[in-house]
Protein backbone atom coordinates (compact mmCIF):
# COMPACT_ATOMS: atom_id res chain seq x y z
CA UNK A 1 0.00 0.00 0.00
CA UNK A 2 1.28 3.28 -0.77
CA UNK A 3 1.46 5.93 1.61
CA UNK A 4 -1.61 8.16 1.01
CA UNK A 5 -3.62 5.03 0.61
CA UNK A 6 -2.05 3.94 4.22
CA UNK A 7 -3.65 7.20 5.92
CA UNK A 8 -6.89 6.98 3.78
CA UNK A 9 -7.62 3.63 5.06
CA UNK A 10 -6.93 4.29 8.41
CA UNK A 11 -9.12 7.38 8.60
CA UNK A 12 -12.08 5.28 7.22
CA UNK A 13 -11.04 2.40 10.10
CA UNK A 14 -11.13 5.09 12.94
CA UNK A 15 -14.66 6.68 11.58
CA UNK A 16 -16.04 3.34 10.46
CA UNK A 17 -14.39 1.94 14.24
CA UNK A 18 -14.01 -1.34 12.10
CA UNK A 19 -10.56 -3.48 11.98
CA UNK A 20 -9.03 -4.49 8.35
CA UNK A 21 -8.75 -8.05 8.12
CA UNK A 22 -5.11 -8.56 8.06
CA UNK A 23 -3.13 -11.08 9.85
CA UNK A 24 -0.47 -10.10 12.99
CA UNK A 25 1.82 -9.84 14.43
CA UNK A 26 0.58 -5.83 15.21
CA UNK A 27 2.14 -3.12 15.85
CA UNK A 28 1.00 -0.34 18.55
CA UNK A 29 1.08 3.26 18.18
CA UNK A 30 -0.13 6.14 20.62
CA UNK A 31 0.40 9.86 20.22
CA UNK A 32 -0.21 11.92 22.89
CA UNK A 33 -0.69 15.26 21.35
CA UNK A 34 -1.90 18.90 22.67
CA UNK A 35 -5.54 18.40 21.21
CA UNK A 36 -6.14 14.92 20.91
CA UNK A 37 -5.34 10.92 22.13
CA UNK A 38 -4.45 8.99 18.87
CA UNK A 39 -3.99 4.89 19.38
CA UNK A 40 -3.47 3.24 16.17
CA UNK A 41 -2.37 -0.38 15.54
CA UNK A 42 -1.03 -1.55 11.73
CA UNK A 43 0.25 -4.98 10.91
CA UNK A 44 4.12 -5.78 10.32
CA UNK A 45 4.38 -3.82 6.91
CA UNK A 46 2.86 -0.76 8.50
CA UNK A 47 -0.63 -1.35 6.99
CA UNK A 48 -3.17 0.00 9.46
CA UNK A 49 -5.54 -2.22 10.88
CA UNK A 50 -7.58 -0.38 13.88
CA UNK A 51 -7.49 2.84 15.21
CA UNK A 52 -9.09 5.42 17.66
CA UNK A 53 -9.39 8.78 18.27
CA UNK A 54 -10.69 11.21 21.23
CA UNK A 55 -10.30 14.78 21.46
CA UNK A 56 -8.48 15.98 24.99
CA UNK A 57 -6.32 18.20 26.64
CA UNK A 58 -4.16 16.03 28.82
CA UNK A 59 -1.02 16.85 26.95
CA UNK A 60 0.51 20.79 26.49
CA UNK A 61 3.41 21.36 23.53
CA UNK A 62 4.24 17.86 24.32
CA UNK A 63 4.13 17.61 28.12
CA UNK A 64 1.67 15.44 30.14
CA UNK A 65 -0.29 18.08 32.30
CA UNK A 66 -3.25 15.45 32.57
CA UNK A 67 -1.64 12.32 33.91
CA UNK A 68 -4.39 10.36 35.29
CA UNK A 69 -6.90 11.95 32.08
CA UNK A 70 -4.14 10.72 29.58
CA UNK A 71 -4.08 7.05 31.34
CA UNK A 72 -7.54 7.14 30.90
CA UNK A 73 -7.96 7.99 27.80
CA UNK A 74 -5.07 5.85 26.40
CA UNK A 75 -7.31 3.00 28.56
CA UNK A 76 -10.05 3.44 26.88
CA UNK A 77 -8.77 3.64 23.43
CA UNK A 78 -6.89 0.38 23.78
CA UNK A 79 -10.31 -1.12 25.03
CA UNK A 80 -11.76 -0.37 22.07
CA UNK A 81 -9.48 -1.03 19.90
CA UNK A 82 -9.13 -4.68 21.64
CA UNK A 83 -12.80 -5.23 21.17
CA UNK A 84 -13.00 -4.57 17.34
CA UNK A 85 -9.78 -6.21 16.80
CA UNK A 86 -10.68 -9.32 19.10
CA UNK A 87 -7.20 -9.20 20.77
CA UNK A 88 -4.91 -7.83 23.42
CA UNK A 89 -2.57 -4.86 23.28
CA UNK A 90 -0.02 -5.48 25.49
CA UNK A 91 2.64 -3.58 23.96
CA UNK A 92 3.56 -0.46 21.71
CA UNK A 93 5.87 2.69 20.36
CA UNK A 94 4.88 6.28 21.94
CA UNK A 95 6.47 9.77 20.71
CA UNK A 96 7.73 13.27 21.55
CA UNK A 97 8.22 16.47 19.99
CA UNK A 98 12.25 16.77 19.54
CA UNK A 99 13.64 18.72 22.64
CA UNK A 100 11.64 17.07 24.98
CA UNK A 101 14.12 15.90 27.91
CA UNK A 102 14.22 14.54 31.66
CA UNK A 103 11.24 13.40 33.07
CA UNK A 104 8.69 14.84 30.74
CA UNK A 105 10.61 13.07 27.62
CA UNK A 106 9.55 9.91 30.05
CA UNK A 107 6.06 10.87 30.61
CA UNK A 108 4.21 9.51 27.64
CA UNK A 109 6.09 5.93 28.17
CA UNK A 110 4.46 6.43 31.23
CA UNK A 111 0.99 6.87 30.69
CA UNK A 112 0.69 4.56 28.23
CA UNK A 113 2.25 1.36 30.76
CA UNK A 114 -0.26 3.24 33.25
CA UNK A 115 -2.72 2.22 30.46
CA UNK A 116 -1.74 -1.34 30.53
CA UNK A 117 0.88 -0.90 26.95
CA UNK A 118 4.18 -1.83 27.61
CA UNK A 119 6.73 1.37 25.88
CA UNK A 120 9.02 -0.35 23.76
CA UNK A 121 10.01 2.19 21.74
CA UNK A 122 10.05 6.23 22.10
CA UNK A 123 10.42 8.28 18.42
CA UNK A 124 10.59 12.10 17.62
CA UNK A 125 7.19 12.80 16.13
CA UNK A 126 8.42 14.09 12.77
CA UNK A 127 10.54 10.99 12.64
CA UNK A 128 7.23 9.00 13.05
CA UNK A 129 5.70 11.47 10.33
CA UNK A 130 8.33 10.83 8.03
CA UNK A 131 8.00 7.02 7.90
CA UNK A 132 4.41 6.97 7.37
CA UNK A 133 4.97 9.43 4.52
CA UNK A 134 8.01 6.77 3.03
CA UNK A 135 10.35 9.85 2.95
CA UNK A 136 13.90 9.46 3.41
CA UNK A 137 14.77 13.11 2.50
CA UNK A 138 12.84 16.13 3.19
CA UNK A 139 11.20 18.47 5.88
CA UNK A 140 8.10 17.49 7.42
CA UNK A 141 6.28 20.75 8.75
CA UNK A 142 4.27 19.61 11.83
CA UNK A 143 1.71 22.05 12.83
CA UNK A 144 -0.35 20.75 15.75
CA UNK A 145 -2.56 22.51 18.67
CA UNK A 146 0.13 23.87 20.32
CA UNK A 147 3.24 24.35 18.31
CA UNK A 148 5.02 24.82 14.59
CA UNK A 149 7.67 22.41 14.32
CA UNK A 150 10.03 20.84 11.81
CA UNK A 151 12.38 18.28 11.20
CA UNK A 152 15.06 17.63 7.98
CA UNK A 153 15.34 14.00 7.85
CA UNK A 154 18.29 13.48 5.28
CA UNK A 155 18.73 9.47 4.47
CA UNK A 156 16.15 8.90 7.15
CA UNK A 157 18.25 10.61 10.14
CA UNK A 158 17.04 13.89 11.91
CA UNK A 159 19.81 16.41 11.30
CA UNK A 160 17.82 19.50 12.17
CA UNK A 161 14.71 20.52 14.07
CA UNK A 162 12.85 23.76 15.30
CA UNK A 163 9.68 24.16 17.27
CA UNK A 164 8.03 27.36 18.62
CA UNK A 165 4.34 28.11 20.39
CA UNK A 166 2.11 28.80 17.58
CA UNK A 167 -0.81 26.26 16.81
CA UNK A 168 -3.88 25.42 15.71
CA UNK A 169 -4.68 26.62 19.37
CA UNK A 170 -4.33 29.99 18.48
CA UNK A 171 -6.30 30.14 15.09
CA UNK A 172 -8.88 29.33 17.62
CA UNK A 173 -7.82 32.15 19.74
CA UNK A 174 -8.15 34.74 16.81
CA UNK A 175 -11.47 33.07 15.51
CA UNK A 176 -13.10 33.61 18.87
CA UNK A 177 -11.65 36.97 19.18
CA UNK A 178 -13.18 37.92 15.47
CA UNK A 179 -16.50 36.65 15.98
CA UNK A 180 -17.03 37.02 19.58
CA UNK A 181 -18.08 33.61 20.10
CA UNK A 182 -16.24 31.39 23.16
CA UNK A 183 -12.92 29.01 22.34
CA UNK A 184 -15.35 26.02 22.17
CA UNK A 185 -17.01 27.33 19.90
CA UNK A 186 -14.33 28.57 17.59
CA UNK A 187 -12.95 25.29 17.90
CA UNK A 188 -16.21 23.72 16.16
CA UNK A 189 -16.58 26.68 13.62
CA UNK A 190 -13.00 26.00 12.89
CA UNK A 191 -13.50 22.19 11.94
CA UNK A 192 -16.94 22.40 9.98
CA UNK A 193 -15.59 22.50 6.75
CA UNK A 194 -18.38 24.45 4.81
CA UNK A 195 -17.26 27.60 6.96
CA UNK A 196 -13.76 27.38 5.56
CA UNK A 197 -13.96 29.53 2.93
CA UNK A 198 -15.57 32.27 5.12
CA UNK A 199 -13.16 32.18 8.03
CA UNK A 200 -9.92 32.15 5.60
CA UNK A 201 -9.69 35.89 5.66
CA UNK A 202 -9.47 36.25 9.70
CA UNK A 203 -7.41 33.02 10.17
CA UNK A 204 -4.92 33.84 7.13
CA UNK A 205 -2.53 36.13 9.35
CA UNK A 206 -2.24 33.50 11.68
CA UNK A 207 -0.99 31.29 8.32
CA UNK A 208 1.66 33.21 7.55
CA UNK A 209 2.78 33.95 10.60
CA UNK A 210 3.50 29.91 11.12
CA UNK A 211 4.72 30.34 7.16
CA UNK A 212 7.26 32.53 8.35
CA UNK A 213 8.42 30.77 11.19
CA UNK A 214 9.30 27.80 9.25
CA UNK A 215 11.40 30.26 6.66
CA UNK A 216 13.06 31.62 9.38
CA UNK A 217 13.50 28.46 10.90
CA UNK A 218 15.95 27.36 7.53
CA UNK A 219 16.88 30.60 6.80
CA UNK A 220 20.34 29.99 7.22
CA UNK A 221 20.49 26.14 5.95
CA UNK A 222 20.37 26.50 1.92
CA UNK A 223 21.25 23.05 1.54
CA UNK A 224 17.82 22.04 2.27
CA UNK A 225 16.42 24.31 -0.52
CA UNK A 226 15.45 21.47 -3.11
CA UNK A 227 14.30 18.86 -0.02
CA UNK A 228 10.56 18.60 -0.64
CA UNK A 229 8.27 19.83 2.18
CA UNK A 230 5.03 18.23 3.81
CA UNK A 231 3.00 19.39 6.72
CA UNK A 232 1.11 17.89 8.58
CA UNK A 233 -1.03 18.07 11.60
CA UNK A 234 -4.41 18.74 12.33
CA UNK A 235 -4.45 22.76 11.70
CA UNK A 236 -3.46 21.74 7.77
CA UNK A 237 -7.10 20.38 7.16
CA UNK A 238 -8.33 23.75 6.90
CA UNK A 239 -9.11 23.96 3.28
CA UNK A 240 -6.74 26.09 1.28
CA UNK A 241 -4.50 26.05 3.65
CA UNK A 242 -1.38 24.49 1.72
CA UNK A 243 -2.07 27.07 -1.20
CA UNK A 244 -1.63 30.30 1.51
CA UNK A 245 1.07 28.74 3.44
CA UNK A 246 2.91 27.72 -0.40
CA UNK A 247 2.82 31.70 -1.13
CA UNK A 248 3.47 33.01 2.36
CA UNK A 249 6.67 30.44 2.69
CA UNK A 250 7.86 30.89 -1.40
CA UNK A 251 8.26 26.99 -2.14
CA UNK A 252 5.63 24.65 -2.67
CA UNK A 253 4.24 22.34 -0.25
CA UNK A 254 2.55 19.03 0.27
CA UNK A 255 -0.09 18.32 2.59
CA UNK A 256 -1.18 14.76 2.59
CA UNK A 257 -4.84 13.62 3.09
CA UNK A 258 -5.52 13.13 6.89
CA UNK A 259 -2.78 15.20 7.80
CA UNK A 260 -3.74 15.25 11.71
CA UNK A 261 -3.27 11.17 11.30
CA UNK A 262 0.49 10.75 9.48
CA UNK A 263 2.35 11.16 13.04
CA UNK A 264 -0.04 8.68 14.92
CA UNK A 265 0.38 6.06 12.02
CA UNK A 266 3.78 6.11 11.79
CA UNK A 267 4.33 5.91 15.77
CA UNK A 268 2.28 2.41 15.04
CA UNK A 269 4.60 1.49 12.53
CA UNK A 270 7.91 2.14 15.45
CA UNK A 271 5.65 -0.39 17.42
P1 LIG B 1 0.77 19.00 19.20
O1 LIG B 1 1.42 18.39 17.97
O2 LIG B 1 0.89 20.50 19.27
O3 LIG B 1 1.06 18.30 20.48
P2 LIG B 1 -1.60 17.55 18.48
O4 LIG B 1 -0.76 16.35 18.22
O5 LIG B 1 -2.79 17.37 19.35
O6 LIG B 1 -0.79 18.78 19.03
P3 LIG B 1 -2.80 17.50 15.91
O7 LIG B 1 -3.62 16.38 16.41
O8 LIG B 1 -1.91 17.25 14.76
O9 LIG B 1 -2.00 18.15 17.10
O10 LIG B 1 -3.75 18.71 15.50
C1 LIG B 1 -4.63 19.30 16.42
C2 LIG B 1 -5.05 20.66 15.90
O11 LIG B 1 -5.70 20.49 14.64
C3 LIG B 1 -6.05 21.34 16.83
O12 LIG B 1 -5.74 22.72 16.92
C4 LIG B 1 -7.38 21.14 16.11
O13 LIG B 1 -8.29 22.15 16.41
C5 LIG B 1 -6.93 21.19 14.66
N1 LIG B 1 -7.87 20.51 13.77
C6 LIG B 1 -8.31 19.24 13.88
N2 LIG B 1 -9.20 18.97 12.91
C7 LIG B 1 -9.33 20.10 12.18
C8 LIG B 1 -10.10 20.48 11.04
N3 LIG B 1 -10.93 19.61 10.46
N4 LIG B 1 -9.95 21.72 10.55
C9 LIG B 1 -9.12 22.59 11.12
N5 LIG B 1 -8.37 22.32 12.21
C10 LIG B 1 -8.47 21.10 12.72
Amino acid sequence: MEAYEKIHQLHHLIETGTAADLPGPYKVGVDLGTADVVLVVTDSQGNPVAGSLRWASVVKDGLVVDFRGATTIVEELKAEVEKIMGITLDKGATAIPPGTVGRNAQACGHVIAGAGIEPICQVDEPVAAAKALNIGHGIVVDIGGGTTGIAVLKNGDLVFTADEATGGTHISLVLSGAYKITYEEAEVLKKDVSQHRRIMPVVLPVIEKMATIVKNMLAEYDEYQDYPVYVVGGTAYLTGFGEEFSKAFGRKVHVPPHPLLVTPLGIAMFG
